[in-house]
């Protein structure tokens, strides 16, 4: 008994001497694991997917699974406290943040499009104080097999356009080619969102907008909008890959593998198909 006793105090006198070690005894700082389907790309990703591994996926039933550690955890929920904050709160997009807004009393979007409502919501009266922005969600089967969430409607001057928000430790000087990307893509496939589904307002495509909101306290840069058109090769490119994983839906012919995969023997992404991939392609099986 005398024994059992020291052990333990012991052990918590160490727990209690290393902060880490409280942390992970106190609260739950497990890892999470995320599912995602292959049904459709989300655009979120468009910069480094790859059509084969989509419609391998597809084909197979599979879900991708990836296990985000506490600290990779941590870093994502700090970005999404702080888009709720800038979407919510934050005076600094009251003036021309647009949108659907979703009652968390009642949990329906609320009947209304535009600037936040300050009116009770019509299906519950609950006070506005319990309405929330709705970020506007499209999916779309055909001609592409796409799913994207839009952070920010934007409207100023007469002209509605989307915004995408990205918390990075530091604003970088210059636009980051994936999110140059994601937003690009945002802008380009909402074209084809079919018109039961677009939004009620007319969007400018021609320029999105990225806003970088620093993590890192910033005197300098506290937030920095770039202006993107969304042209160019590099999108070129991306929505061509979106083409081949949306036809090869339709068609069972499987997408090449990527050069750099066949080049570095399949093991150079962490592809949760990289074995399947291989197989097919050693066997020379292009249908599925
Ligand atoms: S191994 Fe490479 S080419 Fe094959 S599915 Fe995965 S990412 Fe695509
Ligand atoms: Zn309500």
């Amino acid at each position: 008994m005398k024994f059992l006793q020291t052990v333990t105090k012991s052990l918590s006198t160490a727990i209690y001497e290393n902060p880490n070690m409280l942390s992970n005894y106190l609260l739950d700082t497990s890892d999470e694991v995320q599912i995602k389907k292959y049904t459709h790309v989300r655009l979120s990703e468009i910069n480094h997917f790859c059509p084969r591994e989509y419609a391998l996926g597809y084909f197979l039933g599979l879900e991708k699974q990836s296990v985000i550690n506490f600290a990779e955890m941590r870093q994502m929920e700090l970005g999404s406290a702080l888009h709720f904050w800038y979407q919510n709160y934050s005076k600094v997009f009251r003036n021309v943040l647009v949108g659907y807004w979703y009652c968390l009393a009642c949990e329906k979007v609320r009947k209304h499009f535009g600037f936040k409502p300050n009116t009770r919501c019509e299906h519950c009266g609950a006070s506005p104080k319990a309405t929330v922005y709705h970020e506007y969600m499209f999916r779309m089967d055909n001609p592409y097999r796409v799913v994207g969430k839009v952070d920010l409607i934007l409207y100023k001057d007469g002209v509605y356009r989307f915004g995408e928000l990205k918390t990075l430790v530091e604003a970088p000087q210059e636009p980051k080619p994936e999110h140059i990307a994601q937003i690009s893509a945002y802008a380009y496939f909402y074209n084809f969102v079919p018109k039961d589904q677009k939004l009620p307002i007319e969007i400018d495509t021609s320029v999105v907008y990225l806003c970088y909101v620093p993590k890192k306290f910033s005197y300098r840069n506290p937030l920095l909008t770039f202006p993107i058109k969304p042209s160019g090769k590099g999108i070129d490119l991306l929505i061509e890959r979106v083409k081949q994983f949306s036809e090869s839906v339709k068609t069972r012919t499987l997408p090449a593998p990527l050069e750099e995969c066949i080049r570095e023997g399949f093991m150079k992404r962490r592809c949760y198909v990289a074995k399947v991939c291989k197989k097919f392609y050693e066997d020379g099986k292009t249908q599925i």
